[in-house]
């Protein structure tokens, strides 16, 4: 399968899958593959993943997985069972090995779009769509930078906090393709001089960041263990996995844990603030608009290795 590949990089690793290759096949990424008229394409009507794997491990690759069922549910998408991912997925990581250039870390993402408009890729609903799974290794720059601190500006979502319960077309909780708002976000963030979003509701309760999951922590008082505290699944963010991970593990270290709602002001009264994701870890907050927050160096390393231990996630929804 080499032959699939350019010579001149590190290349990215692409596996479909479709009914008749339900376990996955290797392609081309630098080839097209996506007809024009997919509905992932034109209207962004598809739903994703985005994994770690350390070594060729994958990193919760359960929650991932089942994450991507919810958002299959919420949007009517038929996807392919958990174990056809899992091949393809082994599959694009064999390749690296066979080529023998596997990258210490690698993005893994998996991607479902509903298909081609009225012409369904089979009978099969769960294999009716457009599937694959893109792998590609994450630089040592981007290794380097995680835990480095970081300034967020706050974003109104334009949406309050109820709006999920009462117009689930929103599809508010589900990981669509559609990620035009939230790049822009950050796109208006850098332009302002920040580094990343917070998002908050109309009625100014704090959402989650636009590709993170915002934490915070009190620490006790003498002799109590810290408090981690994350916005409400209820406001229609994303169930993070990482801060999943993180909560499962620090429950077995004997922390407290928390859910919102949370305000601004909670942010600020907090001991520390973190933004969390599969590729990021957790990166502290150092300022938020123009109030200062105070960093802890050790404590970021206490979430990262909690995460390491790669614990199931269970959110409160599942
Ligand atoms: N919230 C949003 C909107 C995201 O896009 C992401 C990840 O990209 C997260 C939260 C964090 O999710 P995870 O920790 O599962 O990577």
């Amino acid at each position: 399968m080499a032959e699939h590949f350019r010579e001149d990089s590190v290349a990215a690793v692409a596996v479909r899958i479709d009914v008749e290759h339900p376990q996955g096949m290797i392609f081309d990424p630098h080839q097209p593959q996506l007809r024009v008229d997919d509905l992932g394409a034109v209207r962004g009507d598809g739903i994703f993943e985005t994994m770690n794997a350390v070594e060729g491990e994958v990193r919760k690759f359960q929650a991932h997985v089942d994450r991507l069922a919810r958002s299959a549910e919420l949007t009517g998408i038929g996807i392919p069972p958990a174990e056809s991912w899992r091949a393809a997925v082994e599959l694009g990581i064999e390749e690296y090995r066979t080529r023998g250039v596997l990258p210490e870390e690698l993005s893994i993402r998996l991607v479902a779009t509903r298909g081609v408009d009225g012409e369904p890729a089979s009978d099969d609903p769960a294999f009716a769509g457009t599937y694959w799974t893109l792998l590609t290794p994450i630089s040592p720059e981007m290794r380097a930078g995680r835990g480095r601190p970081i300034a967020v500006t706050l974003l109104d979502r334009g949406y309050d906090a109820r709006a999920a319960e009462r117009a689930p077309w929103l599809l508010l909780g589900a990981k669509t393709l559609s990620y035009a708002v939230n790049m822009a976000a950050l796109r208006h963030a850098k332009a302002t001089g920040f580094d990343d979003v917070v998002f908050t509701s109309s009625d100014g309760k704090v959402l989650e960041g636009p590709t993170s999951t915002v934490l915070l922590v009190h620490r006790g008082t003498e002799g109590e263990p810290p408090r981690l505290t994350t916005p409400e699944l209820e406001t229609g963010i994303l169930p993070g996995t990482t801060q999943g991970a993180i909560f499962a593990a620090a429950a077995e270290a004997g922390w407290q844990l928390g859910y919102g709602p949370l305000t601004p002001e909670d942010l600020y009264d907090a001991d520390h603030v973190w933004l969390c994701s599969s590729l990021r870890y957790a990166t502290p907050v150092a300022r938020i608009e123009d109030r200062e927050l105070e960093v802890d160096q050790e404590l970021t390393e206490q979430l990262t290795a909690f995460l390491k231990q790669d614990l199931p996630v269970n959110h409160p929804l599942n």
